[in-house]
């Protein structure tokens, strides 16, 4: 197999890419090092020569072009994407740039040069949002109701992926994934910002009262939930990713600071975020039919989490004192 991941320096992608690192498939990242595009994360897998990468722009067509002609990949795994619901309030387009028109120009590739599959890596967060309590979870058919410009263009973009499958008859799949949580997140999601903020010694922020409800998922299962697809997913098939593990934001902050010796740490609740979704769950019947069943409870990978990020604290020193970008620079 010859993949192509992209977004391969971001939080999930580079987990993807440990994980395929391990098999004889050949791989290649794209990847456009934005601000939370990491090189250190996949760095060791480039230097020593199993992957190949390519700092690059995935709504740039002439370099997309040029990529997808030199190296033919046969399957197309997206992650690129701005990921963050708060800054698609602040930067819309930016996100409907990247999320959904860099997704057209890259199933255009796929098609072009003879990928055989293509997978987009979703988001619950294309579902919309159900009541604290009550409400059916959302199985795949359900109706695409998103609530901000992040999961507008999401849902958007899943929606061109399944049009190539009708219309050009690519095979494509598509994951709906939980909020995910393990080491190397950018610390501007709720557990790395947690960590960061109370080790600092600032009181920590929470939208509204903290409790809007997520299903969490380890980000270990979420790449193996994807591979699965890759092996095992019907062509079309959209398939949600998660646990059925509903927490609070509130409880998920308050946990992670007590694994980290930092119970002390103030908690300060701020005006809440506009349009912020309630609660997303998901039916997960169909993944399960697949043979997927998380390995990391939450207790163990909040541990796993917590202890990576004390001993790497290197890491967010890094992102605070703009060192990774100096170090992207070097792959640019
Ligand atoms: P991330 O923000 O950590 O990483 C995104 C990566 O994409 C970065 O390396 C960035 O440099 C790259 N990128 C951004 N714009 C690009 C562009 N125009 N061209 C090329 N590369 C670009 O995101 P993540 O949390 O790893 O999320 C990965 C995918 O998983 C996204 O598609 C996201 O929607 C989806 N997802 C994330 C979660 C979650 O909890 N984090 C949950 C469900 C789905």
């Amino acid at each position: 197999m010859r993949m192509l991941v992209t977004g391969g320096a971001g939080f999930i992608g580079s987990h993807f890419i440990d994980s395929v690192a391990r098999t004889d498939t050949e791989l290649f990242c794209v990847d456009a090092l934005t601000y939370a595009g990491c090189i250190r994360n996949i760095r060791a897998h480039i230097e020593d020569g199993r992957v190949g990468f390519f700092c690059a722009d995935i709504r740039d067509r002439t370099a997309m072009e040029k990529i997808f002609r030199d190296i033919r990949p046969d399957t197309v795994v997206n992650f690129a994407s701005e990921s963050h619901v708060d800054r698609s309030l602040c930067e819309p387009l930016l996100f409907t740039d990247t999320n959904t028109l860099g997704t057209a120009v890259l199933l255009e590739m796929a098609r072009k040069y003879g990928a055989t599959r293509f997978h987009q890596v979703s988001t619950d967060e294309v579902y919309g949002d159900l009541p604290l309590s009550g409400g059916e979870p959302f199985g795949e058919e359900a109706a695409l109701k998103p609530s901000s410009p992040y999961s507008a263009s999401k849902a958007s973009a899943d929606l061109l992926a399944l049009s190539y499958r009708r219309s050009f008859g690519l095979s494509v799949t598509v994951s709906r994934s939980s909020n995910n949580y393990g080491a190397r997140q950018f610390p501007e999601k709720l557990i790395p910002k947690t960590l960061l903020t109370a080790m600092k010694g600032d009181a920590v922020a929470i939208y509204g009262k903290g409790l809007n409800l997520r299903d969490w998922i380890y980000v270990g299962d979420h790449v193996e939930a994807i591979r699965l697809i890759l092996e095992k997913g019907q062509t079309g098939g959209i398939y949600n990713i998660g646990t059925g593990d509903e927490r609070s934001s509130l409880e998920m902050a308050t946990r992670v600071l007590s694994l980290a010796g930092l119970e002390g740490a103030k908690i300060e609740f701020t005006e809440d975020r506009p349009g912020h979704d309630l609660r997303y769950s998901m039916r997960l019947d169909k993944i399960e039919s697949l043979g997927f069943r998380p390995r990391v409870s939450l207790d163990e990978g909040l541990r796993a989490t917590v202890d990576w990020y004390k001993n790497n604290s290197d890491f967010l020193g890094s992102i605070l004192s703009l060192d990774y970008q100096r170090e992207n620079d070097l792959f640019r």
